[in-house]
């Protein structure tokens, strides 16, 4: 997939947006009747926010969601003119800037809707609120016993055109576990905010409340949109539940700097903690700890270099690590590309890793930064409609 085109990074991350739009259509499909909004917070979970964004649009995604202003703003300067809602802000974000740029803003408290409130005045324009609202993960969201205080308030604001209510969210704590009760508990109180909220005259335009997990197996829960983040980059977070046709959209990759034969009994790496059976070849693969490579992956990974799996050895050091060739019958030269984990044949997974390190594959393709190369692949597909493939069998 990467190709090989005019790639002279040393280390990088290759992002397929034909991948991106891909499983757009596979979550449209999934989403059914409810409208698909592309997730891409944290600069698109590392594959690069306006890009993805653009792809995803292109593919059908209605609206944009991200954690701060910061990040929408940057959305909208680079010329998306969907939707796009930020709901994560503090007291002293630029909330004046979000009103101007039309972004829409998550309130979860009373506090924010003041500082929204504020930014429309400066602004001396309508803000665009959507309440989000606690049913039980207990992070950010107007629990229900603010609601008494915050409907009222928010009502005003809507009476004296301040801010335009325009919909109700919440975000799911278990929806890994489809059948757990606590995704109904959650439903249920949704429903309850929603009802409270339309007491006041506050009608929401749209609800939603579904993430990946949620999009791919909870389809009772979709409402009006369903919410997608790690779906989209074709990572399955519930891979045991459900066998959607994702394709993983990043692929972190690196050139041999340098292959050379290492004499049985020799040493290899800080700490020596793996030293040679017998003769062998080892390639120098330049990307370390300083770059994503988790240092406690040492020893227990491997790489997919001239068409075969091979294995990390010794420690994985800042900024290289050493994989052992054995007799390189295959021929790897300096120069070769080492693909660390991918979304191709052969290709590790991200989910590999993972498994090794106890964690989710959400933090893996995070993980990839500072000198890694970033570069888009597949993009220009998406402006030629008679080279996309043809449209999902969607329900929409
Ligand atoms: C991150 C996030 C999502 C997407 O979650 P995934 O598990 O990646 O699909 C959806 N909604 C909210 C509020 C989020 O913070």
């Amino acid at each position: 997939m990467a190709g090989s085109t005019s790639v002279n990074a040393q280390v990088e991350t290759v992002i397929d947006l034909e991948a991106i739009a891909h499983n757009v259509r596979v979550l449209r499909a999934y989403a059914g009747d409810a409208a698909v909004m592309a997730v891409v917070k944290a600069d698109g979970y590392n594959h690069g926010a306006v890009e993805v964004a653009r792809a995803a649009v292109a593919a059908g995604a209605a609206e944009i969601g991200v954690t701060t202003i910061d990040e929408a703003l940057q959305l909208r300067a680079a010329g998306l003119t969907v939707p796009i809602l930020s709901w994560l802000n503090g007291s002293h974000a630029d909330y004046a800037a979000a009103v101007t740029a039309d972004i829409e803003i998550g309130v979860s408290s009373v506090a924010g809707l003041r500082s929204v409130e504020r930014g429309a005045r400066e602004a001396g324009q309508t803000a665009t609120v959507t309440l989000k609202v606690d049913t039980g993960l207990n992070r950010n969201g107007v629990p229900p016993h603010e609601l008494p205080e915050l409907l009222p308030a928010l009502r005003n604001l809507v009476d004296e055109q301040v801010v335009r209510f325009r919909a109700v969210f919440s975000h799911l704590a278990r929806a890994d576990e489809p059948n757990h009760p606590a995704n109904d508990r959650q439903r249920d109180r949704f429903l309850d905010a929603i009802a409270a909220a339309k007491e006041h005259g506050l009608e929401p335009e749209l609800v939603h409340l579904a993430n990946s997990p949620a999009t791919l197996l909870r389809p009772d829960l979709a409402f009006d949109m369903v919410r997608p983040g790690i779906a989209m980059y074709g990572l399955n977070p519930v891979p045991d539940l459900v066998d959607a046709d994702l394709r993983p959209a990043m692929t972190f990759q690196a050139r041999v700097a340098l292959v050379k034969r290492v004499a049985a009994g020799e040493g290899v790496s800080y700490g020596h903690e793996w030293v040679a059976p017998h003769d062998t070849t080892v390639a120098l693969i330049p990307a370390g700890y300083a770059d994503g490579v988790f240092r406690s992956l040492g020893g227990r990974f491997e790489v997919l270099l001239g068409g075969v799996p091979r294995p990390s050895v010794g420690r994985i050091c800042m900024d290289q690590f050493v994989v052992d060739l054995g007799d390189n019958a295959e021929g790897v030269q300096e120069g070769d590309i080492a693909v660390l984990f991918g979304g191709g044949p052969g290709e590790p997974r991200a989910q590999d890793w993972a498994d090794r390190l106890g964690t989710i594959h959400y933090e893996i393709v995070c993980a990839p930064h500072s000198r890694v190369v970033r570069r888009h692949v597949g993009g220009a597909e998406l402006t030629h409609p008679r080279s996309a493939p043809p449209p999902p069998a969607s329900t929409r």
